[in-house]
């Protein structure tokens, strides 16, 4: 079914290999190459590496080439998708994903950026072959959010269904909804296989419930922090951490941008980019965070500003290595990590 995906491309290659030769062995070898299955099944395979990509490290900003918040967690043999903003479906197939194999999402808060691509991971995993349900795990919201997206695709799943489509009952997910107890800061939500999910609290105010998910398997550690200012709240979760992946905003950069909007007149979008400073994570805050807990690995994803060329990923990790002795990475879209 995955074969559906690839065909639109191949109308252009096929006509001009046409024009070009007239000959249907050429043609044919074209087509055979197009075709062929590129799939990356490792990523179900392989029991003995957690394998990490980021298929979205920008933000709300919607014409920035990044695409919106979502990580992709291979562990165990399962899949884990943490957050679908908008073109988590586009990355996922650039990185050769089975999506037919995405059963599990995790969803950090209702924010539109992390939630926009949503619908799409469900509806396409779905007409892809996905032979199980499935579930979108989150705090309090999430039931709503998967039941509209089911009154939205009504008609596309009727309309599939009677064309060609199998199991229309597979094409709307399920809502598994988590709570905290009062003065508890982290639950456990997932556990299967030796992997574990632990949903922890982060500080994302005015933005409640918002949680960031530490998952373990075969002794690694790996944290996705959603969108959080920097906060002791969740330092559990980092301490040892093999990985983390974490929002990041340069606060520097963000006022000198703020003080050029202001010099050249544009006072009101001066006040909205300084708006967002108090509940993001600022670099240096959280390079300190990051040494106090023993991070290996810090990849910093959700970049504001973000940072189009090295210059400007330079500018934006700039002073955080004084902090942090760890190793620091500055998130892109298709990254692949191994660990
Ligand atoms: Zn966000
Ligand atoms: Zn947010």
């Amino acid at each position: 079914m995955e074969l559906f995906m690839r065909l639109k491309p191949l109308i252009s290659v096929f006509a001009l290999s046409l024009m070009l030769t007239g000959c249907s062995k050429v043609q044919n070898a074209f087509m055979d190459e197009q075709v062929k299955d590129r799939t990356d099944y490792s990523l179900i395979t392989d029991q003995e590496h957690v394998r990490v990509i980021l298929c979205g490290t920008g933000t709300p900003q919607v014409n920035s080439p990044r695409g919106q918040a979502c990580t992709l967690v291979a562990a165990g043999g399962t899949l884990f998708l943490f957050d679908a903003g908008e073109n988590a479906m586009r990355n996922l197939e650039r990185n050769q994903v089975p999506v037919s194999a995405i059963t599990k999402v995790f969803i950090t808060h209702l924010h539109s950026d992390h939630i926009s691509g949503l619908g799409g991971v469900i509806n396409h995993s779905w007409v892809n072959g996905r032979q199980g349900p499935l579930t979108v795990y989150g705090p309090l919201g999430v039931s709503g959010l998967v039941k509209g997206l089911a009154m939205a695709y009504a008609d596309d799943t009727r309309f599939r269904s009677m064309h060609f489509v199998p199991h229309p009952e597979l094409a709307f997910a399920q809502a598994q909804t988590f709570f905290f107890n009062r003065g508890v800061e982290s639950v456990r939500v997932y556990e299967q296989n030796g992997v574990t999910i632990d949903a922890y609290r982060v500080d994302h105010r005015p933005v409640d419930p918002a949680v960031g998910y530490l998952l373990s398997y075969g002794g690694k550690k790996v944290f996705i922090s959603g969108d959080t200012r920097v906060s002791d709240l969740y330092l559990g979760a980092l301490q040892d951490a093999d990985l983390v992946v974490h929002e990041a905003i340069n606060s520097g950069l963000i006022h000198q941008a703020a003080d050029a909007m202001r010099r050249q007149g544009h006072a009101v979008e001066a006040q909205r980019a300084l708006r967002v400073l108090d509940y993001h994570a600022d670099t240096l805050e959280l390079a300190r965070l990051a040494e106090r807990a023993k991070v290996k690995h810090l990849v910093l994803t959700h970049l504001i500003p973000s940072p189009p060329n090295f210059i400007a990923r330079y500018l934006f990790s700039k002073g955080m290595a004084d902090h942090y002795r760890g190793i620091i990475t500055i998130g892109e879209d298709a990254m692949d990590i191994r660990i």
